[in-house]
């Protein structure tokens, strides 16, 4: 749930980047590799579930360390929508940001326009050195506007 399915034809060589990012390679990372190739921006639970199903059976806290090390080696993106729970997807390095839909989760990758971090600049930095800016849109899908969106949604259009 709140992910696009992919369908991903030609499969890249998951063991050797695990090799690159000096990971020793194990059936469960591999498998988390593949689920996230399956599924853009996963929870935890949500490729947990998808692991199983490829390799019989898998701890979620297996799953969570295996995500850490990941993110800790460069080859795994994680983002916090808030109010949400922690995504994961395997596009890293491109300063892309995301679309989340505030009725159903529904997260969406969008190009970054200048390319590369920070792509924002403030009025003012006060004295940091910027190397980020992480932007993320909030809205409501195309299908949860076919569906009319939520009471709370249109409270809040309402003005309520
Ligand atoms: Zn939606
Ligand atoms: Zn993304």
């Amino acid at each position: 749930m709140g992910s696009e399915a992919r369908t991903n034809q030609d499969e890249p060589d998951f063991a050797e980047l695990l090799r690159g990012a000096k990971l020793r390679v194990t059936a469960s990372r591999l498998g988390v590799l593949r689920s996230l190739a399956r599924l853009s921006h996963a929870d935890a639970e949500t490729i947990a579930s998808e692991v199983t199903s490829q390799l019989g059976s898998v701890s979620t806290q297996t799953v969570y360390s295996v995500l850490a090390a990941f993110v800790e080696a460069g080859i795994v993106r994680r983002i916090e929508p808030a109010g949400h729970p922690a995504l994961h997807e395997l596009r890293v390095g491109d300063n892309h940001h995301h679309i989340v839909c505030r009725t159903c989760g529904t997260t969406t990758d969008v190009d970054c326009v200048v390319g590369k971090r920070p792509c924002l600049t403030p009025s003012e930095t006060h004295g940091y050195l910027l190397d980020e800016a992480e932007v993320t849109f909030w809205g409501i899908c195309p299908g949860c506007q076919e569906r009319g969106g939520t009471l709370q949604s249109r409270a809040l259009l309402q003005g309520a």
